[in-house]
Parts: structure tokens; C-alpha cells; sequence
């Protein structure tokens, strides 16, 4: 599209994720493009806005945010805060009568996901949560694959998000801005991308929760979650999640006649894809290459197709309400010791 038919956007929040992510990504949409900053810090505001050619008076505070609705110039707001925060931006923005992208997780807990959704549709705006994963080709792939059934039956999936986390003063590693601790960061990948690969909901969880006594990085928030979630039909998902290891990122999903694999999985770049196939007595191994693409500039440019063709997106809030019904359910496992229907 003409930069003057493309969807604009702001920004609220600039972290790590706005500055080295999502802005530059919107240069480099297609249907969209960044219209306004909203920030509680000018001078790094200023400094944005110079880079990006956005004018001061498309510049807000998160007190003046609520003015946006007269900003002609901007059709969506995307969150891009501290999990805690997301419930009132994502509200007090739909009453602007905008659009409204929300960062994963889309909140702290379900019962805020329903009065972000209920404000939404009171206002008539669509809602969606930026699940990048289910925008970028090697796991679109892999979902086809095990949803046209090429490997047989899926029985099985390991899935694991972990990385190593240093600062106890971020607001990852504090529960009223976070609502948890490596679960709802980064354990919600393997939680997201198996709902999404298997296109089904699991009936049951059962989980093991688990932070070093004395660690200032764990007082709050747990160090590591491991669960199981049943799914219809008898399949079983092993997933994994860890703040204090080194990086791995990755999941595999084992079929009667061979399995789907993902390095990588839920990395910005550089996704790796294998598969293998029974064959009698042999076993074909083969790589799937494919094209990488700007994962948040395909999320995004999604969004904006949505808004101009009227249609709901494909991670709408409800998207993001059940991975939190999901994870209340795996905490209430973890603290009692024993599964947990859904
Ligand atoms: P950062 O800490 O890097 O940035 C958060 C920004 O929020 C800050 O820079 C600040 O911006 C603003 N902010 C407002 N109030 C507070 C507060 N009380 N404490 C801290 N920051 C505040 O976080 P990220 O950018 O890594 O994460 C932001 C969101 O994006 C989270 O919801 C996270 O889960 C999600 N995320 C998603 C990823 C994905 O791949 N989809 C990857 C990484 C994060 P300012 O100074 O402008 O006010």
C-alpha cells in the first residue's frame, strides 16, 4: 500500500522490544507503518522520535495517552509494557476508540483477559495478541504437516523455552508487573506454539514448580515450571520452561511414523526445521528449508489486513484469555501437587 493508506500505528512503551524489534519492523511493513510514541521518558522519546521522523505532536506521555482518540494519524495502539500494565492500557486505549495489538502475555491473569476483551468489544475495536510464532513459516509448516496427519497420528510433544535471567530489580522478577515468573515469559511459547501445532486444547495439566531458596531473582516469581498437558485423543505434551540455564529454545512433535522437530523454535531468527520418516525399516531424515521473513512485520502487516478487510485477526483475545486460563490451571497444579482438570 501508499505510506497514505497504510494502517498507523503507536507504540506505547519503549523497551527492548519497541526500540530493537517492532519499530524497526514497521519500516518495513508493507500495510502499516508507525504513526506515534507514547512514553514516560522524553528524552529518550525525543531521541525516537527524531530517528524515526515522528513529529512531537504525535508524541505522548501515559498520562496525555488517553488523547490519541483525536490522533487521525493513528488507527492502532500497540502495548508494548510490562506485563502488569497491560490490562489498563489496553482498556483505557479501547475507550480511544482505536485498535488495539497487545504484547504476550496478554495480562496478568484470565479474569483481567475478560475485561480487556469485554472493553474491546464494547468499544468495537478488534483486539490481538502479537503471537509471532503462529505468523512465522517453519511452525506454520511444522502445524501442516502434523495437521494433515504426513507423519501419522501425533502422540507426543517435548517442548522447552529457557534462558538464563540476571538483574532481580527487572520488572520480570516482580510479580505485580510480571504476574510470574518464567511460565508466563517464556513458558508460554511451548504452552501457545503446542495449542497451535496440534489445533486442539488440553483437557488436563499437571506441574512441577520449583525456585532456589535465597536466589534475590526467585523471591517473587518461580525459576523454573515443567508440566504435562493432556489432549484429546491421549496426546501427551512434556513442556519445560527455566530462568537460570543456558539458552534453549525448542520443541518436537513424535507421530506414529516419525517426528517433527524445531530448533530454534521460538527464537527472532534462524528457525531450523527437520523431519523424519518410518519407511519400512529405514528412517528418512530431511531438513525443510524455507524462506525467513520479519516475523513482527508479517504479525503486524496481519493486523492491519485485518482492520481493512473488517475480519478477525488470528490471535484474538480469546487467544490470549485461554493460554491464561491454561496457565492458572498449571500454577493450581504446581501449588496443590496434583493434576488439574480444564
Ligand atoms: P523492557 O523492560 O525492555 O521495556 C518495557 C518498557 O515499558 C520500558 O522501557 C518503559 O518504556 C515502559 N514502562 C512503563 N512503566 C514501566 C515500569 N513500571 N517498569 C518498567 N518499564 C516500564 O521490556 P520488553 O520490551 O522486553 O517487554 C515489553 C513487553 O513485550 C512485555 O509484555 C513482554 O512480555 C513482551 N515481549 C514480547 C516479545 C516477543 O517476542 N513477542 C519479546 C520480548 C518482550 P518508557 O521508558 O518508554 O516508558
Amino acid at each position: 500500500l501508499p505510506p497514505d493508506k497504510r494502517i498507523g500505528y503507536a507504540v506505547v512503551g519503549l523497551g527492548h522490544l519497541s526500540l530493537e524489534q517492532i519499530i524497526p519492523a514497521l519500516g518495513g511493513c508493507k500495510k502499516s507503518k508507525l504513526a506515534a510514541l507514547v512514553s514516560g521518558s522524553p528524552e529518550k522519546m525525543k531521541r525516537v522520535a527524531e530517528m524515526y521522523g515522528v513529529t512531537p505532536q504525535n508524541c505522548y506521555s501515559y498520562e496525555n495517552y488517553d488523547k490519541l482518540k483525536d490522533n487521525k494519524e493513528v488507527d492502532v495502539i500497540y502495548i508494548v509494557l510490562p506485563n502488569g500494565l497491560h490490562k489498563e492500557f489496553v482498556v483505557r486505549g479501547a475507550a480511544t476508540g482505536k485498535h488495539i495489538l497487545c504484547e504476550k502475555p496478554m495480562a496478568n491473569t484470565a479474569e483481567e483477559c475478560r475485561e480487556m476483551i469485554a472493553a474491546c468489544n464494547k468499544a468495537g475495536v478488534k483486539l490481538m495478541v502479537a503471537y509471532r510464532i503462529q505468523f512465522q513459516p517453519h511452525n506454520r509448516k511444522l502445524r501442516e504437516l502434523v495437521q494433515k496427519k504426513e507423519l501419522g497420528e501425533p502422540k507426543f510433544v517435548e517442548a522447552s523455552n529457557c534462558q538464563s535471567s540476571a538483574n532481580p530489580d527487572h520488572w520480570r522478577h516482580k510479580l505485580k508487573l510480571a504476574g510470574g515468573g518464567a511460565l508466563p515469559d517464556i513458558g508460554l511459547y511451548c504452552l501457545n506454539t503446542t495449542r497451535f501445532v496440534l489445533g486442539q486444547e488440553p483437557e488436563e495439566v499437571f506441574a512441577y514448580q520449583y525456585s532456589t531458596p535465597g536466589n534475590a531473582l526467585f523471591k517473587e516469581v518461580e525459576e523454573v515450571m515443567s508440566w504435562q498437558m493432556r489432549f484429546p485423543g491421549g496426546i501427551i505434551a512434556n513442556c519445560s520452561t527455566h530462568y537460570n540455564v543456558h539458552e534453549s529454545r525448542h520443541y518436537r512433535v513424535l507421530c506414529e511414523k516419525g517426528w517433527a522437530n524445531m530448533d530454534k523454535a521460538y527464537a527472532y531468527k534462524g528457525q531450523s526445521l527437520s523431519r523424519a520418516k518410518a519407511d519400512g525399516k529405514m528412517e528418512l531424515h530431511e531438513n525443510i528449508g524455507l524462506a525467513e521473513v520479519d516475523q513482527f512485520a508479517t504479525e503486524i502487516d496481519h493486523f492491519s489486513g485485518c482492520i481493512l478487510d473488517n475480519k478477525q485477526p488470528f490471535t484474538p483475545g480469546e487467544e490470549g484469555l485461554q493460554d491464561h486460563i491454561i496457565m492458572e490451571a498449571i500454577y493450581k497444579s504446581a501449588r496443590e501437587g496434583k493434576p488439574v482438570k480444564l
